[in-house]
Order: C-alpha cells, then structure tokens, then sequence
C-alpha cells in the first residue's frame, strides 16, 4: 500500500504539532514508519488520505465498540448541533444519560460528567483523598489512568516503597504520594498497607488492565483487592475507562461481581465525543462540590453534543441484549483463527482475551503483569504490525496495546484478518 499523502500531511503537521501528533502514541514511535493520516470511517473500516481501506482493530482505543459512525449516534450530534453546542447551563439530557448509566452499572447512585478518562481518574483520587483523609494511593505498574501526575509514576528502586517520577515535570512531592504494585499480586498490595498503615486513601487498577496488552485480573485478585480495602478502610476505584460498558452493561463490577467505591469511565460512554465520568455511591458523591468539600468542576462538562453521543450509545448497549454476547463470541473466532495460524507457523505467542478485549504478545509465557508483559519480542511485533498493515489490517502501533473489537466487523472481516495473520506468520 502506498501512503504518500500520509507521509507528507506528517512531515506538516510535525512543523506545527509536537511530533505531528495530539497524542504519542499515534506517532508509530513503537513500531517504526509513517502514521495514517485517516480521512473517514464508517462501520469496521478506515478510509485514509491515500485511499487505502483498513479495517479497524482499534476503534478510537475502544468507543467505536457499534462501529464507525455510527448513525443514531450521528444523527443526534447532528440534531443537537442545530440547537447550540454549549450553555455552560444545565440540560436535561445530563439527567437522562445519567439516569441512564446508573441503571447500567451496579453499586452506583450518581454519577458526574467530565471531559475524558484523565479527568475523571484524577478527580475519582481527589475525592477518594478528600473523604478518607489520608494521602497516599496505590496504583500498578503498567496499569494507565490517563496523564495527570498523581499516575505518572514508577516504581522506586530498592527498598524504597515510594513511587518516583516517570516524566520530567511530575514532582517529587507528587510522586511520594503514589505506592507501585504489581499487578496480580496480591502479596505486594498487603506489604504496602502494611508499611504505611493508615496512610492509603485507595487503590486505583483497570480491572482487566488494557494499557500493557491485556491482562486479566488472576482468580481471586479482584476479591482479595476488595477485602484489603475495606479491612484498612480504604477505597477500590476501577477505573473502567477500557472496559466500561464493554466487558458488560456494568463493566468489569458486573463481569467479576466485585464492588468497587469508585468507578471511572471514558471511551464508550462518550460514543466517540470527549467524555469522562465517575461515579459512586450517594454518600460518596455528595462529598463533591457543590455538596460537599471537595472541588471539581469543567466549564464543557456535560456539553450537549457530548451527551448525545453519550446517551444513544448507551441506549444501543442497553437496549440489545445479545450485544456482550455477540462481541465476546466475535473476539473468540477471531482468537481461535490467530491461535492456529501462528502456531502452524511455529511462532512463540501468548493471547490474552477477556470479552472483545485481545492482545498478542510475542513470548510464549504467561503475560500477567507489567514484568511478564515486556518479555514480548518488538521486532517480531513490528514486522507483524506493518505485515497486517501492508495487507490492510490496522491494529495498534505498539505490543502494549489492547485490540478493541467492535460490533461492526463481519465474520467475513475476520477471515480475512486470520487470513492476512497467517501469511505475515509465515514471513516472521
Ligand atoms: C484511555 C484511558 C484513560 C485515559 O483516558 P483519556 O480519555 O485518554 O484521558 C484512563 N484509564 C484507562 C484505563 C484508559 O484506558
């Protein structure tokens, strides 16, 4: 395939964009060549600048779960355009939508909307720190909840227990306050509550984590979380940026029956608009402004273009009851197709999946943490990822990601991806 336009729209927009991009990760820095400039969308598919068709294991990091533009979607954006597209006032779609998402999810009485996951993951800490009274948080290694400082953290060395910065800019003072665990193990959380006892306002953790490829919680993690929590009086925040309204109608809490304090959202719930939002127990929620003491607020929050998006997603979702089932199933073919073809052509992998969730790594053992998930092989990662481009195929530029399945892909479209995956295999 040729990308000529794509390659000289980046060589622009890096004369006026840091990297030619609003986020890194979209600048093919993990895999090498030139990212695709998209011109359009429309179901499974992305249509670049040069004509080339891809279809799309990506979709936007995971709101596009119905497909591309999606047309109820599309047409309410389009209708509340007409009628003004911000009040800085209340509306009465705020209420819907949010009525609607605490049918949704278990465990929750209100819900606040905000502008994107890092928003509503950096305001869920706050207030968990407001109401515990205590500072200090714990979060995993590997796990990402968005670019607020508080996350941008790596685990000390030695026998430190404190975490450190892990970008210039992130201060110590900041850093301190943030505790690295291990992902899945469980061992590690109870040795943190132990050294600084009374100190841990919450634990944050993507209930499947989706930001070092997909890790599902081991058995039993998730409950053992749980109870730690609750014996050192501390708060569990999912952040279900990821697998909000994509595991399940009530996420990762409904899939694992677990209860968490605090959940986060993004992606989905936004149906492609910038949305983020948290959510709570009453008691816990009212403990916000206006309400209560502790401060959030955001001038487009809950914008009405927003919103729209926001709620006929979540009445699409709602409203099938096969949607979860059928996603889980379509990621299960497309699992069973990869795990053949590579294992014909003799290649050393993992696959994680849990529900439309799906990684490959490039190592042959167990990937259950941050550790585990860094033994993959990047070169044979890139020569796949540019393999399945080359073949029409965009999965995302780097082995740290999750692939997000979306409803729109036909069995058709699989086939041809197992099909386009066996023969990049068997150039690997
Ligand atoms: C994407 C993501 C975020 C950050 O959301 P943004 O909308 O990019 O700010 C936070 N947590 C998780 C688990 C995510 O996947």
């Amino acid at each position: 395939m040729l990308y000529k336009r794509s390659s000289e729209l980046f060589v622009a927009a890096n004369k006026v964009i840091p990297g030619g991009v609003n986020s890194p990760v979209r600048a093919f820095k993990g895999v090498g060549g030139t990212p695709i400039f998209v011109k359009e969308a429309k179901g499974a598919y992305l249509y670049d600048e040069d004509g080339n068709r891809l279809i799309d294991y990506i979709n936007s990091w995971g709101p596009m779960i119905l497909g591309h533009a999606y047309d109820p979607v599309v047409n309410a954006v389009i209708e509340k355009a007409k009628k003004g597209t911000s009040f800085g006032m209340p509306t009465e779609l705020e209420t819907q939508i949010a009525e609607l998402a605490v049918s949704m999810v278990p465990n929750i009485d209100k819900i606040r909307f905000v502008n994107s996951g890092t928003e509503a993951c950096m305001s869920a800490i706050r207030l968990a720190r407001g109401y515990t009274k205590r500072d200090k948080i714990i979060k995993f290694s590997g796990c990402y909840h968005g670019h607020s400082d508080s996350f941008l953290i790596a685990a000390g060395s030695g026998l430190s227990t404190f975490g450190v910065p892990n970008s210039p800019g992130v201060t110590e003072g900041t850093a301190k306050d943030t505790l690295l665990a291990n992902y899945n193990d469980i061992e590690n959380v109870k040795a943190l509550f132990e050294a600084n006892k009374n100190e841990i306002a919450a634990i944050i953790i993507e209930p499947v984590a989706g930001n070092m490829g997909c890790i599902p919680p081991a058995k039993g993690f998730l409950e053992a979380l749980r109870a730690v929590c609750s014996e050192n009086e501390a708060m569990l925040i999912f952040d279900e940026v990821m697998t909000g309204f994509r595991l399940a109608k009530g996420g990762a809490q409904e899939l694992y029956d677990i209860q968490a304090d605090i959940v986060c959202f993004g992606k989905v719930i936004g149906g492609g608009l910038p949305v983020g939002a948290f959510a709570a127990r009453e008691e816990i929620m009212n403990y916000l402004a206006p309400l209560g003491p502790v401060y959030q607020a955001g001038t487009l929050s809950g914008n009405p273009l927003a919103m729209a998006a926001g709620f006929e997603m979540l009445k699409a979702l709602n409203s099938d009851a096969e949607i979860f089932n059928r996603l889980d199933q379509k990621t299960a073919y497309l699992e069973k197709g990869i795990h053949t073809v590579l294992t014909e052509a003799n290649i050393q992998f993992t696959i994680n999946r849990v529900g439309s969730m799906i990684s490959v790594h490039f190592d042959a053992n167990p990937v259950f943490d941050f550790e585990t998930a860094k033994n993959g092989d990047n070169e044979t990662f890139k020569k796949f990822f540019h393999g399945l481009l080359n073949r029409g195929v965009y999965i995302a530029p780097s082995a740290y990601e999750t692939w997000f399945i979306t409803d729109a892909l036909s069995y058709k479209d699989l086939d041809f991806t197992i099909k386009a995956i066996e023969e990049v295999a068997n150039e690997l």
